[in-house]
């Protein structure tokens, strides 16, 4: 299908809250697959906000598939061949090469999360996505018959399904959930940069970064990473620092910090972080990192409303999967309305989005947890002994996966395990979904450390994000 041409009309009226990535692709593919769909966003413009995010090659393939998307991604991502991991003293433990990935599963598109953003948002306007700018979202409800939201000013709006896509605060969780479900501070935040490389290129010892292709390079240390990025050929550069932090605040993109703060975090690291710290501009963003406890469930009692993104399921920075999660949800949704047959029967295909997405998810989110105990609890002696030990894990399972196929593919056989168990159980149905290694089903057990400490658990208050 071509994008002038309309796709059949599926009769489906779809409510999506929220312009992050997962709302967006839900709204784009829900357009795509013919039904009606009207997106709420609280912002009253589109502002380039936030700095770096990646795209692993599971969902880079969905912008592929949305006529000129990637073709604008492309400029603006980063395209290192390798991301080189350093203690935080500056020995080079381990260089990890995309070459075999890229060929294997596809390219990543990873740059400004705010100029992406413009690309896929601009992408919706102009396939027709009916978008609603200045409508935040108060409240949720749902009858047997239909679901809907309240907007700040009172207004109700409703639909056949509501898709809740507002991110970590979402309103949507007390309809599902039954109570007001409030973040927890984890004790941890991450310092965010993005500014122009001019000056890391006029210093000898940082211009290496600007030169010879975009360079990715993370420093290692105790409880504390630092990941710096240089993009679009010399132009651009970024850096993230995740350390400890005692404030009890609530999580927002907006909080500013002065440089000094990451100073005092980086003192006696490697003289280079030293240099790059000397070029950034102050304030940083301070980006709290908060946790929830996991979510029992997704979707409503009444099988109307769907969280989908970060509203159902917040992940670690270090699973680099939050945002094409998020894809996927948007995606898997807009298939399983399809695929239903209409109005009528939309309760059984937010069920089966349930049951498709979340062993899925649940199994991704641990690679993050495992990403970071290697991380922040490295023994260097033992790294430098065997480099290959601080790799980064890129499974098949995960990055090979092509969500939209997936959903298409197993829908019949969810809902037909659905009708057997009844809607209000998805439990068995979620086991038909069960990710599959090399070894059979996935278990991304991180064990226990020598003080016998679950190493999840500490995970959970390093990383500050929803483990199950
Ligand atoms: C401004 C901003 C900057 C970010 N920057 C980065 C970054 O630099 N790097 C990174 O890795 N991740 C960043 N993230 C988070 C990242 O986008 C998500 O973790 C991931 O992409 C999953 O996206 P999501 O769509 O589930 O949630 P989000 O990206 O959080 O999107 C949620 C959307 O819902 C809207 N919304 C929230 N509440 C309501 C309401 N009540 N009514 C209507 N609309 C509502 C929000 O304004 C937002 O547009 C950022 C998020 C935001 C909102």
């Amino acid at each position: 299908m071509t994008e002038t041409q309309k796709p059949a009309q599926t009769g489906i009226k779809v409510i999506v809250v929220g312009t992050g990535f997962a709302g967006l692709t839900a709204a784009i593919e829900c357009h795509r697959k013919g039904h009606d769909v009207l997106v709420l966003e609280k912002f009253p413009e589109l502002k380039l906000l936030g700095d770096i995010i990646s795209f692993g090659p599971n969902s880079s393939r969905l912008f592929r598939r949305w006529p000129g998307v990637a073709e604008q991604l492309e400029p603006l991502s980063m395209r290192a061949d390798a991301i080189t991991l350093k203690s935080w003293k500056g020995e080079t433990l381990f260089t990890q090469y995309w070459e075999g990935e890229d060929a294997e599963f596809g390219i990543r598109y990873d740059g400004h999360r705010g100029e992406f953003h413009e690309v896929v948002y601009n992408h919706a306007k102009e396939i027709g996505v009916n978008i609603r700018l200045n409508a935040r979202v108060e409240d949720y409800f749902e009858d047997e018959k239909e679901a809907g939201v309240v907007l700040e000013n009172g207004e109700r709006i409703t639909a056949d399904v509501v898709i809740a896509a507002e991110g970590v605060r979402s309103k949507g969780r007390k309809i599902v959930l039954g109570f007001e479900d409030k973040p927890k501070p984890s004790g941890y935040a991450v310092y965010r940069s993005w500014f122009s490389a001019d000056e890391i290129a006029k210093d000898p010892d940082t211009k290496f970064f600007t030169e010879g292709g975009d360079k990715h390079v993370a420093w290692l240390g105790p409880d504390v990473h630092f990941i710096a990025a240089c993009m679009k050929k010399g132009k651009d550069f970024s850096w993230v620092c995740t350390h400890k932090d005692e404030a009890d605040i609530e999580e927002s993109w907006q909080l500013e910090a002065p440089l000094e703060d990451a100073r005092k975090v980086l003192e006696g690291w490697d003289p280079i972080v030293q240099k790059i710290l000397d070029k950034t501009p102050s304030p940083l963003i301070d980006w709290k990192l908060v946790y929830r406890d996991p979510l029992p469930t997704w979707i409503s009692k009444g099988r109307r409303i769907a969280l989908i993104g970060d509203s159902a399921h917040p992940f670690l920075p270090t699973s680099i999967q939050g945002a094409s999660q998020a894809m996927e949800d948007g995606v898997t949704i807009a298939v399983c309305l399809r695929e239903c047959g209409g109005p009528d029967k939309v309760q059984e295909a937010v069920a089966a989005f349930e049951a498709i997405r979340y062993e899925r998810v649940k199994s991704a989110q641990k690679t993050g947890e495992q990403t970071r105990d290697i991380w922040h609890k490295a023994d260097f002696e033992a790294a430098k002994k065997n480099p290959e030990s601080m790799r980064l894990r890129r499974e098949a399972w995960l990055l090979g996966f092509d969500a939209e196929k997936y959903a298409e593919d197993n829908y019949g056989r969810t809902v037909e395990v659905l009708r057997r168990t009844g809607l209000q159980d998805t439990s068995e149905a979620r086991k038909l979904h069960m990710p599959e290694g090399k070894h059979g089903y996935l278990e991304y057990s991180t064990g226990t450390d020598h003080k016998g400490t679950d190493i999840s658990a500490a995970a959970h208050a390093v990383n500050g994000t929803v483990i199950s």
